[in-house]
């Protein structure tokens, strides 16, 4: 498992701090733009 950062923002993209467009779908806390940069790292692929 991987270690748990604390975020010191409850909300907000936890790469960019972007609060737009969030995606908590998989508990990533991420923006879509982010989100589609590391999904393919992560194993997602692009939603469509
Ligand atoms: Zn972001």
């Amino acid at each position: 498992m991987k270690p748990k950062k604390k975020f010191g923002r409850s909300e907000g993209c936890k790469r960019c701090g972007r609060k737009r467009g969030i995606i908590r779908r998989y508990g990533m806390h991420l923006c879509r733009q982010c989100f589609r940069e590391i999904a393919p790292h992560i194993g997602f692929r692009k939603y469509s």
